[in-house]
């Protein structure tokens, strides 16, 4: 059962990568993190629009990225989605240091950093369509 839930779209710049985190961040706020907690949200979001906007949009093309967060008891879902390229291979695309891009000086650690500071992450995607990377995770206030 869905306790609440937003929803937001945003041109692919890199201009509103701040906004997505912030506004993400301001609604999971509601689930008294910590200061912790609520700063690995914040770079898991960044880390996936980043990706839509460089990757899936490939830095030029326009597009739209949307990005949903539901609550359900102590655990939030956040998905953020673009409907660019797609990627073919996710596993080879998930493994550490893995990029496509290693003119541009990427890590390859996007995934990694989503993965480990999120409880659950799981990448949806086909190659020409789009990517939805959904992640999941719990927060255990202590009162
Ligand atoms: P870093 O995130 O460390 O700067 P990176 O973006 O290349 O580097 P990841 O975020 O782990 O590393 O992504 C790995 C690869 O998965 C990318 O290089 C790219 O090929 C592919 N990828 C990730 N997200 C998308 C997306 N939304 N659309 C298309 N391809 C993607
Ligand atoms: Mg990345």
């Amino acid at each position: 059962m869905v306790d609440n839930k937003i929803c937001i779209e945003l041109m692919s710049k890199s201009q509103n990568e701040g906004f997505a985190r912030v506004a993400v961040a301001a609604f999971v706020s509601q689930l008294d993190p910590t200061i912790e907690e609520l700063s690995d949200v914040k770079t898991a979001v960044s880390e996936a629009v980043t990706n839509s906007i460089i990757h899936g949009y490939e830095n030029k093309k326009e597009g739209i990225i949307r990005i949903e967060a539901s609550i359900s008891a102590n655990e939030v879902t956040i998905s953020v989605e673009d409907f660019g390229k797609g990627i073919d291979n996710i596993e080879q695309a998930m493994e550490p240091l893995y990029t496509s891009k290693p003119e541009l000086e990427r890590s390859g650690m996007g995934f990694t950093v989503m993965e480990s500071f999120m409880d659950n992450l799981e990448v949806v995607s086909e190659d020409g369509k789009g990517t939805k990377v959904i992640m999941k995770k719990k927060f255990y206030t202590v009162s």
